[in-house]
């Protein structure tokens, strides 16, 4: 092996799960984390505070799987729990974190640790959310999942908020506030701040000229 290749060893690497709501992020997550626990590689597993849809202290999916992790305000909390015999830090919901955490992430991989993260790659208006696009870039790999859509039962990548309000970028919720759908069945058209959520499959209404 050459003295680069060897080197090179040394750092980490960086997986990115995203995709819309409901796609399987999060299980995706939790079954790379078993697999390395299977291989006996010591796991951390952190998602932010504000996610409390299911549990305080667990990462669980819409299918019910569940791993334990720990809650944590902000992403530079990572680095004060982290263990030095910790060989892979997955991190759900990465999303919800500012900018602070494309340098955590550099960090851990830098110190060898392989980093999984999931999270939304689009808001429900279909714009890049928080430091995704950026870690998208950095990843060394990056796998989009697809949700199934609620209207017409194909490929879903995007998340559509189902109440007209404008509650802002950030408002945690389920099927109560968002379906999956395919961009022929998202629709969003921000014209002032007027959000338009009409599925196109529904009746569109005639006008007389
Ligand atoms: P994510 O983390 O991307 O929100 P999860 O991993 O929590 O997704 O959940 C994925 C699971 O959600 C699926 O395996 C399925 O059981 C369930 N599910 C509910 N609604 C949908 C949908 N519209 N499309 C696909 N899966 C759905
Ligand atoms: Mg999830």
């Amino acid at each position: 092996m050459s003295p680069f290749a060897l080197s090179h060893s040394l750092f980490g690497h960086i997986e990115v799960i995203c995709g819309p709501m409901f796609s399987g992020k999060t299980e995706e997550l939790i079954r790379r984390v078993k697999r390395a626990q299977i291989a006996r590689q010591r796991v951390q597993i952190f998602k932010p505070k504000i996610d409390d849809r299911y549990h305080e202290e667990n990462v669980v999916s819409h299918s019910a799987q569940s791993i334990q992790a720990k809650p944590i305000n902000k992403s530079t909390d990572i680095l004060e729990h982290l263990y030095d015999s910790t060989r892979v830090v997955a991190i759900d919901e990465v999303q919800f974190f500012d900018e602070d955490v494309i340098l955590v992430v550099k960090k851990l991989v830098r110190r060898g640790i392989r980093v999984i993260l999931a999270g939304l790659d689009q808001d429900y208006r279909g714009i890049p959310f928080g430091p995704i696009p950026y870690l998208m870039a950095i990843a060394d790999r990056v796998d989009k999942v697809q949700a199934i859509c609620t209207v017409c039962g194909g490929a879903a990548t995007k998340s559509f908020r189902k109440i007209l309000e404008d509650e802002g970028q950030v408002l945690v919720g389920e099927t109560d506030i968002y379906e999956a759908r395919c961009g022929n069945h998202f629709e969003y058209q921000i014209d002032e701040e007027l959000v338009s959520l009409k599925p196109k499959s529904e009746p569109i209404e005639e006008t007389t000229v």
